[in-house]
């Protein structure tokens, strides 16, 4: 038996074989062949082989999970057999003598797309299969024949050194019990898309992550920061009723399922959803959101391998705002920079990307980019109450270019004769100190805020929110964070716009009574969260919370 300590960065707990993920599937290089003839001969290798690791896996997986489930690995075995598909790749190879991998990557690709823009719901759903498929023969081309997840037929626990967004949100969630980091922090983007999904993580486990081995059976403690390789009897009876305790907890929290989360003394505060992913709407809903408080727009663009096209994005942002039923959903624009990047964009290195080209910036400056964006939720907010919110505004020349582009973006749909809600709200993220200095000012323009306490945590303490090495200087709830949110609810409320929270330290226990005291109107959690932070809402009183918090910021 082996604990390694870490830091929790997803609650709960879980368990299952450790899964060492390694950073090695990335895009094959585009290599032009002198010989195509021998190029062909390793493509039909290579399928070969891929069929026989897939009939393989489908006998493995009828065992395990039933012919029903099995079936994917016959499909994704015949889908190797379409003859379109393998004479694209054929045809790369002969005309334009690439290399085979590269051949096979660039045409999962492309027919990935033309499944994903198809009107037939089961075909759209194809087009994750073409995508991984051709991974499976690129990987094979490559010499990358160890175990791949998509060939685990039971749930495991995640193990990485570095867990990027883009990672995390391309892997097969149905296959995942945890995450095990050895760097990464509560407040980076891996983590919070953990407990968005409700999985359990513990990340920082430093040095010890390299006694973890692929395979081995852990539990992993996402309460207290711990991970438990091969436990024992009794530390895994242990578990199990600590695990029953989380469960009697969670029974516990739906008895206030249906009711508002308003304080002792009658003040009332919007408990809603953070979503990165328009599936996650509905379960946010059974969670008894008030509305969607942040859907991370950038996670789409995270998950493709190109720029989602207005339609892709308006048929997303359409399901989250008809599935939200008159609730106000909050989209942020494209909050790309930093620890998020997608490859596409071709941002070069920059020594410090989370003071660089990111959000607002790149927006302002690819305009095509982000004049897409506007269409597709403009054209979407007829199916919903629908607010747009701008990421990382530093000045209030940002704030009149947006106003100004959103005004040509609506003359050119009314000139296209198409539809969209006039009175669409639009808001800032307030997550730099800049922006708490101009409040006053920029709350005379939009018609609310939302305080990203992750990023303004960062910059106010000059902590990088990556950076597990010092991240005990990271702090939400330093006085110096609670007097810039303190001054920035102030400023919204002179000005008579609504103000919330969106970042991760909405959901805290202990800080919530400070913020109930400060007058916020929203707090936005993880799904996952609502029932708690409802609960603690509703323990307290805001008046004897606005005395303390002014007690204590004084
Ligand atoms: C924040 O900065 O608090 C926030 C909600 O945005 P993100 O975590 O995506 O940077
Ligand atoms: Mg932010």
């Amino acid at each position: 038996m082996l604990t390694i300590e870490g830091i929790a960065t997803s609650s709960g707990i879980a368990d299952g074989r450790l899964f060492i993920l390694e950073n090695d599937n990335k895009a094959p290089k585009m290599v032009t062949v002198a010989d195509t003839h021998a190029e062909l001969d390793r493509l039909f290798t290579a399928i070969e082989t891929a069929k026989e690791q897939l009939a393989e896996l489908y006998q493995k997986a009828v065992v395990s999970v039933g012919e029903e489930n099995a079936a994917i690995f016959e499909i994704h075995s015949m889908m190797l057999e379409d003859e379109d598909y393998l004479e694209n790749i054929r045809n790369i190879i002969r005309v334009e003598s690439i290399c085979a991998e590269y051949a096979v990557y660039i045409t999962g690709i492309q027919f990935g797309e033309i499944f994903s823009s198809l009107e037939d719901e089961y075909m759209r759903g194809r087009a994750a299969d073409i995508l991984d498929l051709s991974g499976r023969v690129v990987d094979i081309l490559c010499g990358r024949n160890k175990t791949q997840l998509r060939d685990v037929t039971e749930k495991v626990v995640i193990a990485a050194e570095d867990l990027m967004p883009s990672q995390t949100i391309q892997l097969d969630k149905s296959k995942i019990s945890a995450f095990v980091t050895k760097n990464g922090t509560a407040s980076s983007h891996a983590s919070i898309l953990a407990r968005s999904l409700g999985l359990p993580a513990v990340s920082a486990l430093g040095d010890g992550f390299h006694q973890l081995r692929h395979g081995q059976f852990a539990i992993v403690d996402g309460v207290d920061g711990l991970v438990i390789c091969e436990p024992d009897r009794i530390l895994s009876a242990q578990y199990e009723w600590k695990r029953c305790q989380l469960e009697e907890e969670k029974i516990r929290l739906q008895t206030i399922k249906g009711t508002k989360a308003v304080t002792q003394d009658g003040l009332h505060l919007e408990i809603c959803a953070n979503i990165g992913h328009p599936d996650e709407a509905s379960p946010a809903l059974e969670e008894d959101a008030d509305g969607v408080g942040l859907f991370r727009s950038e996670f789409l663009y995270l998950e493709s391998s190109d720029f989602p096209s207005e339609e892709v994005q308006m048929a997303a942002y359409k399901k989250v705002l008809e599935q939200m039923r008159g609730r106000r959903v909050v989209v942020r624009t494209l909050d790309l920079g930093a620890d998020k990047q997608a490859p596409y964009f071709h941002i070069p290195h920059e020594d410090n990307p989370a003071l660089g080209y990111r959000a607002i910036r790149i927006e302002l400056d690819r305009t095509e980019i982000f004049v897409t964006q506007l269409r597709a939720l403009l054209r979407a907010s007829v199916y919903g109450k629908l607010a747009i919110m701008f990421p990382m505004i530093v000045s209030m020349e940002e704030v009149h270019s947006i106003k100004r582009m959103i005004a040509g973006v609506k003359e050119d749909l009314r000139a296209e004769g198409i539809s969209f809600a006039e009175e669409v709200e639009l808001g800032i993220m307030v997550e730099t100190p800049a922006a708490v200095m101009l409040a006053d000012r920029l709350a005379k323009e939009v018609d609310f805020f939302s305080i990203g306490t992750n990023d303004l945590t960062q910059f106010t303490l000059a902590v990088d929110r990556m950076n597990s090495k010092i991240s005990y200087l990271y702090d939400y709830g330093s006085p110096a964070v609670l007097r810039m949110i303190d001054f920035t609810v102030k400023q919204a409320h002179k000005n008579g716009i609504w103000v919330g929270i969106c970042g991760e330290s909405a959901a805290d226990i202990e800080l919530i009574p400070y913020y109930v005291g400060m007058g916020v109107d929203e707090l936005s959690v993880s799904p996952s969260a609502i029932l708690k932070v409802k609960e603690k809402v509703q323990s307290l009183n805001a008046e004897e919370c606005r005395i303390r918090a002014e007690k204590e910021l004084a």
